[in-house]
């Protein structure tokens, strides 16, 4: 049977990683988590110690930069980078701002192109990302556009930091959360946007259930199936 696509894009903050996640495992999908991508080259650019906007520079590091995404027995993506297990390393308010940066960067996005498309075509997926319904799978057969307002955003992403015992403020992390919101939507290439077909679904006002529900219905009414 030809594997299923279904793309969730959005902001950051939105709750895609954790509706794809939910979803993924109702379905029995493989959730794929692109901004581990972007962030695992944010993090090796940051430990050459070249300029995360540095195009030249970023784009001469990418032939020593060795991606691989495994899943753990709980089917949780684990992300290698030269073979060292990054997975918690890339987490931080630090590698976001660098994970952003180096996703302006053209060759940088052709370099994660393939990786990405792969996965589509061995196994059915659920892949959340900025440009998955535009760019990586323009054929996938539910295209979600997932949004809150910033300050929403911001205070779930602020609170899942520090449950995770990463220690900012609020004004910070809604500060970074307007940058890259900027940054992403405003580059040259694959801004973020929604796909034309895409679904919208705004969460501002629904907790992780009634979004959870809002998303199974899109994706029953597209499908026909699954949920
Ligand atoms: O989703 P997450 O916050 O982990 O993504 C980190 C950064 O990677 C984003 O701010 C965005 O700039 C970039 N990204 C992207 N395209 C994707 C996924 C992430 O440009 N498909």
């Amino acid at each position: 049977m030809k594997p299923v696509s279904i793309a969730i894009d959005g902001p950051s903050g939105a709750g895609k990683s954790t509706l794809a996640r939910m979803t993924a495992k109702k379905l029995g999908y493989i959730y794929v988590d692109t901004g581990a991508l972007y962030r695992t080259v944010g993090l090796f650019v940051l430990r050459r110690g070249v300029g995360t906007k540095d195009r030249e520079g970023v784009a001469a590091l990418l032939p020593e930069i060795r991606i691989e995404m495994a899943y753990d027995g709980a089917g949780v993506q684990r992300m290698l980078l030269n073979g060292e297990d990054v997975t918690d390393l890339i987490r931080t308010p630090e590698v976001s701002m660098a994970a952003s940066d180096v996703s302006a960067i053209p060759a940088v996005r052709a370099f994660l192109l393939d990786t990405q498309r792969d996965m589509a075509k061995k196994h059915s997926v659920i892949m959340d990302g900025r440009d998955i319904g535009t760019v990586v799978l323009p054929q996938a057969q539910v295209k979600i556009f997932l949004t809150a307002s910033a300050a929403e955003r911001a205070r779930r992403r602020w609170r899942e930091l520090r449950e995770k015992g990463i220690d900012t403020d609020y004004e910070s992390v809604l500060r970074d959360i307007e940058l890259r919101d900027r940054n992403d939507s405003s580059r040259d290439i694959a801004p973020l946007r929604p796909a034309p077909d895409a679904v919208m679904c705004d969460t501002t006002e629904h907790d992780l259930e009634a979004s959870f529900g809002m998303i199974c219905d899109i994706i029953r009414e597209r499908t026909g199936d699954g949920l």
